[in-house]
């Protein structure tokens, strides 16, 4: 089956080649760890947990990359306002570093609560500096680059079609920089990508260059560790709608700069959380975080189960009432797959039919492949637990299949573990009132089969000892 993307460049959806069979190469945009990632951030990264673990079900072996911008990042995608590490260190009090390890640390917490699976390769933008440096010399002796106030900036004048990701006229790409305006620069939609001490006499991460003592720009940052990690074609690049006119826009300016053809086969790209009163904004502190949604009584799960529910190409809107729908339902799914799976253990003599299986592994493949549809996705979900084409035992293997790309905890979740402990406690309450009919205390006999019977067990008492149903 093939399995189909929205690319961001042709503007269309596309059946996805890999360049090399059976194999992806995937980068994705890490965060800027001066603070929590809100649940903004959060939705993208789904999003992306989500391609991956769709590609994977699909059979392909994915190689995942993902920076971790712990230096260069300006208020201002386009260079300007202030260095967001350095703002941390002031607003806490602490070291830039310190800031750095404490943020990265809370941000993969975060992604386990939500069941983001961790990158294969996280590189560290300070770990990666020299990188950048010959990525920079590179462009240099390429003609890409020039020097103005001590800083190196690129020339996008000298890179054809450099608006082709974003595809917006240049008079409005130009709008989206020209919040402040760098005197150093030719064309204000030139970027940075080597500050040197022009900009922040006292920024405390600094490497020698040779262009002086300074620090990268953003930008240069995933072209250099992309390219490092993954090599200089890859299959897949990912981020949020917002890195379209900016950020990707300079990386592929750079990175095709540097090795001369296509860089990136596919570009995806997830809509923003938004909330009723618009964008949650970090720089002015009114953002949600994990731990924020766990203060009103909901976990990670919920806000994953939420996200999944909308493409990821629409805009979610986000609020405690949508989110407190989507916990509901959440928790009515795995009520249901906890009664399927406690049924399963008695579907012994049930024989697994394989094609109905494959039927129904194709129908969920179908969705999740048309550009990740998950929430048609959860339809075929909720179809395989309401039909009686299957046993017991078939929508328990066929649920625990799709959950390899939902990652809910739908067959192995604590309420499971609960019907595991039912179990024991069940057999238990039957060999007691064995027990009790064998010394012929009726009183007692009956008084656990109604425990039972409260608990929804029916108890069938035969020759050969006495069976228990889940009654319907
Ligand atoms: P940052 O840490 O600011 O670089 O952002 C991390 C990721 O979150 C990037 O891929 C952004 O595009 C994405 N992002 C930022 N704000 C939102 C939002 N409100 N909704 C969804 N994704 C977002
Ligand atoms: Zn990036």
């Amino acid at each position: 089956m093939d399995f189909y993307i929205y690319d961001t460049m042709t503007r269309k959806k596309a059946k996805f080649v890999p360049l090399e069979k059976g194999k992806v190469k995937m980068y994705t945009c890490g965060p800027t760890v001066y603070n929590y990632a809100h649940i903004g951030n959060l939705r993208t990264y789904i999003f992306e947990d989500i391609l991956k673990k769709s590609l994977e079900y699909f059979g392909y072996k994915v190689k995942h990359a993902m920076n971790i911008t712990d230096v260069g990042h300006l208020e201002s995608d386009a260079d300007t306002g202030e260095d967001k590490m350095e703002l941390g260190a002031k607003r806490e009090n602490k070291s830039v570093w310190e800031i750095a390890k404490f943020y990265e640390n809370a941000f993969f917490r975060d992604c386990e609560k939500l069941h983001i699976k961790k990158p294969d390769i996280i590189c560290k933008a300070t770990d990666n500096i020299h990188d950048m440096i010959k990525m920079i010399k590179i462009l240099q002796n390429k003609g890409y680059t020039y020097i103005s106030n001590g800083n190196v900036y690129y020339s996008i004048d000298k890179f054809k079609d450099y608006n082709k990701l974003a595809n917006l006229s240049m008079n409005e790409l130009e709008a989206g920089s020209r919040v402040e305006i760098d005197k150093g620069k030719k064309n204000p939609m030139d970027f940075v990508l080597w500050f040197t001490n022009s900009k922040f006499k006292n920024q405390i991460m600094q490497w020698d260059s040779p262009w002086g003592r300074g620090f990268p720009g953003w930008h240069v940052e995933c072209s250099a560790m992309s390219m490092k990690y993954l090599g200089d074609r890859i299959d897949i690049h990912c981020g949020g709608v917002d890195h379209i006119p900016v950020h990707h826009t300079n990386e592929i300016a750079q990175s095709e700069g540097v090795v001369g053809h296509k860089w990136v086969n596919y570009w995806m790209h997830g809509e923003f959380l938004v909330l009723s009163n618009g964008k949650m904004s970090k720089s002015k502190g009114d953002f949600l975080t994990v731990s924020s949604i766990e203060d009103k009584g909901f976990s990670g799960l919920d806000y994953r189960y939420f996200c999944l529910q909308s493409r990821y190409r629409k805009q979610l809107l986000f609020n405690f009432d949508a989110l407190k729908d989507a916990a509901l339902s959440y928790k009515k799914l795995k009520d249901k797959v906890s009664n399927i799976i406690l049924k399963s253990k008695q579907d012994k003599y049930n024989e697994i039919d394989e094609n109905i299986i494959e039927y129904y592994k194709e129908k969920f493949s179908k969705q999740i492949g048309d550009d990740l549809n998950t929430p048609n996705a959860f339809t075929i979900l909720q179809e395989v637990i309401k039909t009686d084409k299957l046993s017991n035992m078939e929508k328990k293997i066929l649920i625990e299949s799709f959950d390899n790309v939902f990652s809910l905890e739908l067959v192995n979740h604590k309420n499971s573990k609960n019907s595991e402990v039912d179990e024991i406690i069940i057999n238990k309450l039957i060999e007691d009132r064995n027990l009790a009919r064998k010394s012929k205390n009726w009183v007692e006999a009956d008084t656990i089969r109604d425990k039972l019977n409260s608990m929804n067990i029916e108890l069938i008492d035969l020759k050969d000892g006495t069976k228990w149903r889940i009654k319907n």
